[in-house]
């Protein structure tokens, strides 16, 4: 299943083996063994507590659907290191090509001197995103950054300044995207003042909506419309930006009609439509970006983790009259766009074209969503099981009711951590366990994975 590639390539660039990893899960100590320990008592005494651990074993190789630790355990993984290891980690065209590029060169600052890989990334993200229309990308390194910068590009190019964002939301941890972060906690306690001119509206959220799912998108369409027009004013509004599924805040699919119809107003009021599609980009979905599901085009797309197989790279690709407003110098950094990031994201996109990921995404959603389904009759803590692809989620309830369970939630994921399972949480209310494997993770193990879940849940 994982691919092996030792060769000699063109130029005499000897490349190193790509990693071949037994495709199983495998348990040789407890989770975690003696040698995790030992690091994670290295790490508390070195890095500072805010620097969060979700699965405390340390990684020594990892490939295909699996993580192997220090202690010699291999894990099923449902998590993709977030949403970045789309195509699996240390995928082979993304070591082959990042390994000839370190040896020919590892930097030399794209705006001093620039290099072909650069424009070649822009050139794919301006062909693969949604919409024909003439487009200009660059590139950061990291989602927040991209987040950012179309927030500068949208406020020059409009010459407004308001933005607005939704309930749920997650932008990153700057100034400006946690400002535009709707959670708290851990998020942002402590560390404002926020930056200005951010302004949240509601979120099409069928699973909580008050009047139920069928008005959902109609309604909360409404409802933040009429916010706009109201408490800000849409002719000073610069950009409107939104994940066409929320990520963080609990892999919430708003319903149907709601991404079209906020588009649409932006359209109509000449403010920039900004999709997030940090965590539901590159095949994710069952799409190569998520606002293809319903069509949608947006004026300005950031992109990041699946991008470069966890090398660390951003986009920012958008219209190019939007784009070219902007004045010389006025956009890039030192690293945007790192020659090794760069190679890596050709590797990335090559592997997806390749071995069809869109449809392998495609595939583990119809394996997941019927097995969580039945789960969920048998578990009535199982409150919404939602999502699209190989990014799906169930929200766990206090049985009978819609109020959250983030209990459940953490006991779940101990047990599924302790049986060699990663599983990561999300949520408002963090009560949501949120499943990412690598598209490129065999059947078998997805099947042994959902196995595990299902136990932990029948244990509880
Ligand atoms: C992760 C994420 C970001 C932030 O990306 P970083 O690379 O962590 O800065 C922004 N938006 C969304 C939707 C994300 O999931």
């Amino acid at each position: 299943m994982c691919h092996i590639a030792l060769s000699e390539q063109a130029g005499g660039h000897r490349t190193v083996r790509a990693m071949s990893i037994p495709q199983e899960r495998r348990l040789v100590t407890a989770i975690p063994g003696p040698k995790s320990q030992e690091l994670l008592a290295r790490k508390q005494a070195a890095v500072p507590p805010g620097i969060g651990t979700t699965l405390p074993v340390f990684v020594t190789r990892a490939g295909g659907g699996v993580l192997e630790d220090a202690d010699g355990n291999s894990l099923i993984d449902f998590g993709s290191g977030i949403a970045v290891t789309n195509v699996g980690n240390a995928a082979p065209k993304v070591v082959e090509r990042v390994q000839k590029q370190a040896a020919d060169f590892t930097h030399t600052c794209f705006m001093v001197t620039p290099y072909e890989s650069y424009v070649r990334v822009c050139e794919k993200l301006n062909e693969l995103t949604p919409g024909d229309h003439e487009k200009r990308t660059f590139l950061v390194n990291s989602g927040a950054e991209a987040v950012e910068n179309a927030v500068k590009v949208a406020r020059l190019a409009t010459g407004r300044q308001a933005v607005v964002v939704f309930d749920h939301g997650y932008h990153g941890r700057t100034l400006l995207t946690m400002t535009l972060t709707a959670k708290n906690m851990p998020y942002k306690q402590g560390f404002g003042p926020f930056a200005p001119e951010v302004y949240r509206v509601p979120l099409a959220y069928p699973f909580r909506w008050p009047t139920g799912p069928e008005n959902c998108a109609e309604e909360a369409a409404a409802q933040a419309i009429d916010m706009i027009g109201k408490q800000i004013g849409a002719e000073n509004v610069a950009a409107v930006v939104i994940e066409p599924i929320a990520g963080e805040g609990g892999f919430i699919e708003p319903a149907k009609g709601f991404l079209p119809r906020i588009a649409e107003f932006c359209r109509a009021n000449g403010i920039v439509f900004v999709a997030d599609e940090v965590q539901t980009g590159f095949a994710r979905t069952g799409d190569l970006f998520a606002c293809e599901d319903e069509g949608v085009v947006p004026d300005i797309i950031c992109t990041a983790k699946g991008i470069a197989g966890g090398l660390p790279l951003a986009a920012v690709t958008g219209r190019a009259e939007l784009m070219d407003t902007v004045h010389a110098g006025g956009l890039g950094g030192t690293y945007g766009g790192n020659p090794l990031a760069c190679e890596a994201a050709l590797g990335v996109l090559e592997t997806i074209e390749e071995e069809d990921l869109v449809g392998r995404a495609r595939r583990i959603g119809d394996v997941m969503i019927p097995r969580l389904l039945a789960m969920s009759e048998r578990f009535d803590m199982i409150g919404d099981v939602r999502g699209r692809g190989a990014m799906i989620a169930v929200e766990l309830v206090v049985p009978g009711t819609k109020d959250p369970n983030p209990a459940a939630v953490q006991e779940v994921v101990r047990r599924c951590h302790a049986e060699g399972l990663l599983v990561l949480t999300a949520g408002t209310y963090g009560n949501v366990l949120r499943f990412l494997p690598p598209l490129v993770m065999p059947e078998h193990l997805l099947e042994e994975g959902l196995g595990i879940l299902e136990k932990a849940f029948a244990s509880l």
